[in-house]
């Protein structure tokens, strides 16, 4: 009923949580303990079908960093009004998101002790980037680099179009979800990203590089922490 509750909200617009340091302070502490080590991690964004997955999974198997996509993370809940949303190419609301990944994390971290995390599709709008920073301020994460993996709008269709035949996912099939998932990238995401440019751990990296390269590059950039 909860998720209901949520669509309903979202339908009216009320897409902000009010107290993001409230929001996080309720949910947010990950394992319960004190972290006194801190953990690094890094953020891969873009817009839909700029390979963040897919560096995610080379980048989490080279280094043993956990990859965490809110993407899969939604899509394996099961539930058929998310599903429904994420066919639609719509970003989901922010708490119900931000729940989630909290909630994913603390499963995670009561059975393993991570060295790092990849963060794939998360934040993605600038009320995500303020919960998100809260999050590893409560759990010492420390924010290492973010890697922006910029392509042209016509590459990006062509390579979702491609993936739509054997990628299983809905929202990659059709192209009116793919022009209301650049939709919600260029209004939402990109500001984001933009945010995030001035910050000394900011990579912007052109889809002009093979996947190879992409992967070297970053796996290289992280061999300098
Ligand atoms: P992805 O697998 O990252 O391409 O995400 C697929 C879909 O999941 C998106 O189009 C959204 O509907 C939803 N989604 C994933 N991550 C987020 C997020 N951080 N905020 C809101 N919606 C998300």
């Amino acid at each position: 009923m909860w998720i209901l509750k949520y669509i309903m909200e979202k339908k009216n617009k009320v897409k902000t949580i009010a107290n993001f340091k409230e929001f996080v302070k309720e949910f947010g502490d990950i394992d319960g303990k004190e972290n006194l080590e801190e953990i690094p991690c890094i953020i891969l964004a873009g817009p839909p079908g700029c390979g963040k997955g897919t560096q995610a999974k080379i980048i989490s198997k080279g280094i043993r960093w956990k990859h965490i996509s809110t993407g899969d993370i939604l899509r394996d809940s099961g539930d058929k009004d998310i599903k429904k949303m994420m066919k639609s190419g719509e970003l989901l609301p922010d708490d119900l998101v931000g729940k989630e990944l909290i909630s994913y994390l603390k499963e995670y971290s009561k059975h393993h002790d991570p060295k790092g995390f990849i963060f794939d599709g998360y934040p993605r709008n600038l009320a995500q980037r303020d919960i998100f920073e809260e999050i590893c301020r409560v759990n010492n994460l420390k924010l290492v680099y973010v890697f922006f993996l910029n392509a042209p709008e016509s590459l990006l269709r062509k390579r979702i179009e491609d993936r739509g035949k054997t990628s299983g996912r809905s929202d990659d099939k059709s192209e009116k979800a793919f022009n209301k998932r650049m939709e919600e990238y260029n209004e939402q995401t990109l500001p984001m990203i933009e945010s995030m440019r001035n910050g000394s751990n900011f990579i912007e990296i052109s889809s002009n590089r093979s996947l190879e390269e992409i992967s070297s590059l970053i796996f290289k950039k992280l061999d300098e922490i």
